[in-house]
């Protein structure tokens, strides 16, 4: 990038890509993989800045070099080049947090600070948690930035404590992490147990050192609400329930009775916890079933149960493109499963979070399952709004809620 006087520094990384893949960069799409590199000069350690230059070599766009990842440059700024130092950063974290200022206000202290490329950090998240702030990185090329990010971070968002998570591909490259470790108080006093944080000003605990993602899935917080709009009275299933979140909303909605169906005995355990910080929910009707969903599911149809409402949220079925057939087999195979649960004008709540699977194969696949003369959608859902999403990989979640 730039130095102080404005010159293209020696020691970035020259590179060339292929034409199309220019004009995707120029759309604002956040990534070029290896493949779609054709020629590159200099080479150098995660961090190291990339820039692009078109064929008239002409700045294009700059980036995060990661030669450990296929996701080999992570765009940050195109165009017009700029200085990459605190301010820049700045200036991005000023603009993220303004968008999230009033979520306090709707008594929600647990929510997403920072989603990635789509606020302008490509491979890097910040989640808020009560007064912990947790950072977690999908490349090791922002261990060399951090310099430029931290220090200013608590003159711009007060907090008590500071954690790193690395993700597991980070965790293994110890030659690049310079000293960080996963699970690392970067500021504040240590961590001990779970933090409680409200949603909606539902209380909520998360284990922000070995939890999923950051802890908690942040990402379903408006369709949790949904939940809970709808829930009067009904006879509710919550499957690949994790730590009660839908569960928890349910009740609060005014549920009949909620079953509450994963196959993990912690995520269960702490699903019980949720509901004990939440004690006005204490005289809700409730069970749990711990197995896996598609056998416990077939148990439940063979008993003849049914349900006024059916929550399906299961884990990203295509962690990689080659999985994507794979995976809509197995959103049919769910969602029927799901749909047979119902009682005549239950309602079905099924998410996809395979970032392969578009909304259109999503609807498509579960649309195929049911039987459409009696159905209905009634709202397809995405992120809240600290998940902005700014290009096409960014929109992974998907819910559909639908009326049988
Ligand atoms: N709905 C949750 C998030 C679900 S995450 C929330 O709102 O917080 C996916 C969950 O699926 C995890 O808790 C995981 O333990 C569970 N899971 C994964 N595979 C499963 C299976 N085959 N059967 C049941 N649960 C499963």
């Amino acid at each position: 990038m730039k130095n102080e006087e404005g010159k293209i520094q020696e020691k970035n990384i020259k590179i060339l890509v292929n034409h199309n893949i220019e004009k995707v960069i120029l759309s604002g799409h956040p990534w070029v993989f290896d493949k779609s590199i054709i020629s590159q000069k200099g080479d150098g350690p995660p961090g190291t800045l990339g820039i692009v230059f078109d064929r008239k070599n002409r700045f294009l766009a700059a980036g995060l070099y990661d030669p450990l990842s296929p996701l080999r440059l992570r765009i940050l700024q195109k165009r017009k080049p700029e200085l990459i130092n605190e301010d820049f950063f700045i200036e991005r974290l000023k603009k993220a947090f303004s968008t999230r200022e009033f979520l306090p206000s709707t008594g929600t202290t647990g929510y997403r600070l920072i989603n990635g490329e789509n606020d302008g950090f490509p491979g890097l998240v910040m989640d808020r948690y009560e007064d912990t702030l947790v950072i977690k990185i999908y490349t090791c090329a922002w261990i060399v930035h951090f310099n430029k990010i931290l220090p200013s971070l608590s003159g711009l968002f007060p907090h008590r404590r500071l954690l790193l998570r690395l993700n597991r591909h980070c965790m293994k490259e110890t030659d690049y992490l310079h000293g960080f470790y996963d699970g690392q108080i970067l500021y504040g006093p240590p961590l001990s147990g779970a933090v409680v944080f409200c949603e909606n000003h539902l209380k909520f605990e998360a284990d922000l050192l070995k939890g999923q993602k950051t802890g908690f899935f942040l990402d379903q917080r408006d369709n949790r609400k949904k939940v809970q709009e709808l829930s009067r009275d009904r006879n509710i299933l919550n499957v690949f329930s994790y730590t009660g979140g839908f569960s928890v909303y349910a009740a609060k909605g005014g549920a009949k009775h909620v079953t509450s169906l994963d196959l993990s005995g912690p995520a269960l355990e702490s699903m019980e916890r949720n509901f004990a910080l939440n004690p006005e929910l204490a005289h809700i009707q409730r069970d749990t079933i711990q197995g896996d969903a598609f056998k416990e599911l077939k148990k439940l149809i063979d008993k003849g149960k049914k349900f006024d409402m059916v929550i399906l949220d299961p884990p990203s079925f295509a962690k990689k493109k080659e999985e994507t057939s794979d995976a809509i087999k197995a959103y049919k195979q769910l969602n029927s499963l799901g749909v047979s649960l119902l009682n005549r004008g239950g309602i079905l709540v099924t998410c996809s979070c395979s970032a392969h699977v578009s909304p259109e194969e999503f609807r498509h696949a579960v649309l195929s399952t049911i039987n459409k003369s009696n159905t209905s959608i009634i709202e397809e859902t995405g992120h809240g709004i600290d998940h902005p999403v700014t290009f096409k990989e960014g929109r992974y979640l998907k819910g559909l809620f639908i009326r049988s």
